[in-house]
């Protein structure tokens, strides 16, 4: 298998030797400098780069094409049309033409728009992301996409990322400029998204309505072993999950997504996959396909992919690793320490950039990792916290302490300081020391945003990222580019910079109470659920933020707002529907069906001359009884709580409502119902239970 991958890697992309192969010359010319300078798309070069797509996708079985975008639901969307034509007397010739490849329409009015759709025409348009290649799935040819409305405000993810990437470019270039650096074109930011999941079996998942409809338990009590040994930690993959991940690695490589490494996680049935870097707009669209396949091919493979947050309380939920980077278009990482002072000072200046970002923008970044699913995860002690903050590692702090009070650090080093900028230094770059329970973590030559949820599109956290990274290069730019003497100006941004933003700074252990209090004193900001990190998006500062950078506009930022408190109220919403009806049509009639078993019995022992005791049939049945008594008034509360909802005085009060008031119930009622699991007999208990589906692959 393995001396196949150079073969089958990319195969079904139509990527940059596909197209140098199949596009005159001249043609291809045109397209690769619109990929990179991002100019227009002439027609005529459309048309011939479209007919040369349509005939390598039908040698390779494609009869279909279609536009996918990522609107805001946060999975992607398509549209499949046929490359037939009608041709005359009956007839049919394949044919797709430049627009047809440039420019779709698309009826909008299905997505969620926030309002938007109010506003503006209900119809959308897509337009071909020509910086991510079309490729081919299930015998289409896919198109990425970027989705707008016809007043061209950005209905997905897609269009604000790449305006963001475009304003982090524009800074960062600003900043090599000031350098002296000529040669480099183009910054991008690069990123890597490591993806946790789960594998339960399918038809266990499939006798879980709660995994079905709403990708967690919403009941369950402890298994009696969980993670505790650890043992499922990098263990040995079984048979069955090594099918899959063979699989899945396979279908990925041919559509050019870079799988690399894959490994058992923490909790048991929970793995990961790691996928090589590459730059944020086709790492988000591999991203979606990672999670797309995943779920197809788990499905053909008998199993379910679990892609929640939390899909089961009391073990580890699921992350997604983003770790990103700065690479200028020759492939030099700005967050490589290097080899000279010189290039530690760029170095530098562009770590307190990231510094400064975090410690301004906490609010934003936890915004930009806030759900339902999320909620159960963030700081549930396995997982960062909400607490925004950031891990360097000893020796850069060090660096920055010297630097901050002047002191001469490296008389302690073997390493020598030259003097050769200012006091900017050369440092040793052993990064070997990690926290795992940072939540914004320096890994040596790019951070680690490790608060981004399992589910979630990573659009939105890079979306941020790059939007707040770009402000403060814009910032240090602004200064700099007036500086008379630049390296001690230089020098003086990063000392004050360091100075004023070090308190996002923190290497303890992120998990425990203590750092709770600290980062209080700190003032950093503890944004505990969804509801409370929303508003943050709607701040004066956000919207400032990402209008000067052209990112969203206002109207962007009202109606996506919108879309997202939504989303949170619907999801507890489906929850709470999903729990009342498994307890209604299936909990309590197995405990009533349990207990008639019991009274059954305890007729027979008093039909044979009462000597026989029914002092344990008594006992489960009052302990089933009064337990089930709780449920029911629980239940009840929860059915009148959702009738409740429906008076809504703006999405911030339904939301809450909803935090405090059903899902509060829900847990409530959980307890019940947890309990009753342990006392029912097993062959009545209508759910697989926790020990069963997290060994049901075996
Ligand atoms: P971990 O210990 O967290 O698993 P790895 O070194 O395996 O760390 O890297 C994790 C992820 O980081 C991978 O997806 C990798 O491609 C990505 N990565 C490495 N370098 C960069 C970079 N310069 N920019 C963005 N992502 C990167
Ligand atoms: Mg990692």
């Amino acid at each position: 298998m393995m001396e196949k991958v150079p073969e089958i890697f990319g195969s079904m992309v139509f990527n940059e030797s596909v197209m140098r192969d199949k596009l005159p010359k001249e043609i291809y010319n045109a397209l690769k400098k619109t990929m990179s300078q991002g100019t227009q798309l002439e027609l005529d070069v459309a048309n011939v780069v479209a007919a040369a797509m349509k005939d390598w996708a039908v040698e390779k079985g494609a009869n279909h094409f279609t536009h996918w975008f990522q609107p805001m639901t946060g999975i992607t969307a398509e549209k499949h049309d046929c490359f037939i034509t009608p041709a005359g007397e009956g007839k049919v010739i394949m044919e797709f033409s430049g627009k047809e490849l440039v420019r779709g329409e698309s009826d909008a009015s299905s997505f969620p728009s926030g309002g938007l759709r109010a506003t503006f025409e209900a119809r959308g348009y897509t337009v071909w992301d020509i910086t991510s290649y079309a490729f081919i799935k299930n015998n289409t040819l896919y198109i990425p996409t970027a989705f707008c409305s016809y007043s061209g405000e950005a209905l997905d993810k897609k269009t604000p990322l790449l305006r963001s990437m475009e304003t982090l470019d524009k800074q960062a270039m600003r900043i090599l400029k000031l350098f002296g650096n000529t040669s480099t074109k183009r910054v991008v930011a690069t990123v890597g998204a490591e993806q946790e999941y789960f594998l339960v079996d399918k038809e266990v998942y499939l006798s879980r309505p709660d995994l079905v409809l709403t990708g967690r338990t919403l009941i369950g009590s402890r298994p009696p072993k969980g993670q505790e040994l650890g043992d499922h930690y990098f263990g040995s993959i079984k048979p069955r999950v090594s099918a899959f991940m063979n699989e899945l690695e396979v279908e990925l490589w041919k559509l050019g997504v870079y799988a690399k490494t894959k490994h058992n996680e923490s909790a048991p049935a929970q793995h990961e996959l790691a996928p090589i870097f590459t730059t944020t707009n086709i790492a988000t669209d591999h991203n979606q396909l990672i999670m797309e396949l995943m779920k197809s091919v788990a499905n053909k493979h008998n199993m379910a992919c679990l892609l929640h947050e939390k899909p089961f309380e009391g073990v580890n939920g699921s992350g997604k690793h983003n770790n990103w980077s700065l690479a200028t278009d020759s492939g030099v990482n700005l967050f490589e320490p290097g080899e000279t002072p010189y290039e530690n000072a760029q170095f530098l200046l562009f770590l307190v950039a990231v510094i400064k970002a975090v410690d301004d923008y906490q609010d934003l970044l936890r915004f930009s990792v806030a759900n339902a699913g999320n909620d159960h995860r963030l700081g549930a002690n396995e997982a960062p916290p909400a607490i925004v903050s950031m891990f360097l590692g000893q020796e850069l702090v060090e660096v920055l302490e010297a630097l901050e009070s002047g002191l001469d650090y490296f008389n302690n080093y073997e390493h020598q300081m030259e003097l050769g900028v200012t006091v900017l230094p050369n440092f040793p770059k052993d990064t070997t020391d990690r926290n795992r329970t940072s939540p914004f973590a320096f890994t040596g030559n790019k951070f680690e945003f490790r608060m981004v949820g399992s589910t979630f599109s990573i659009a939105e956290p890079n979306i941020v990222l790059n939007t707040v990274a770009a402000e403060v290069l814009r910032q240090f730019a602004d200064q700099l580019e007036e500086s008379e003497d630049f390296n001690s100006d230089l020098a003086a941004i990063i000392k004050k910079t360091y100075s004023e933003h070090k308190r996002i700074i923190f290497d303890g252990n992120n998990y425990s109470t203590e750092w709770v209090e600290e980062a209080l004193d700190r003032g950093l900001s503890n944004l505990h659920t969804t509801v409370e990190a929303l508003p943050a998006f709607v701040s004066e500062k956000s919207i400032d933020v990402f209008t000067r950078h052209n990112v969203f506009t206002k109207t962007e930022i009202l109606s996506r707002y919108e879309i997202l408190m939504e989303s949170y109220c619907k999801t507890i919403h489906i929850e709470a529907l999903t729990l009342v009806d498994m307890v209604k049509a299936q909990i309590i009639p197995a405990c009533i069906d349990y207990q008639l078993e019991l009274g059954k019995l305890m007729e027979l022992k008093k039909s044979v001359g009462g000597k026989l005791s029914v002092y344990l049939e008594l006992q489960l049945m009052e302990n089933i009884s009064s337990l089930s008594e709780g449920m029911l008034e629980k239940l009840n509360q929860l059915e009148d709580a959702i009738l409740n909802s429906k008076d809504p005085r703006d999405t911030l009060a339904q939301s809450r409502f909803y935090r405090n008031e059903i899902l509060l119930v829900m847990e409530e009622l959980r307890y019940y119902v947890d309990e009753l699991e342990t006392l029912v007999a097993r062959k009545h208990w209508p759910f697989p239970t926790y020990a069963q589906i997290l060994n049901s692959i075996i």
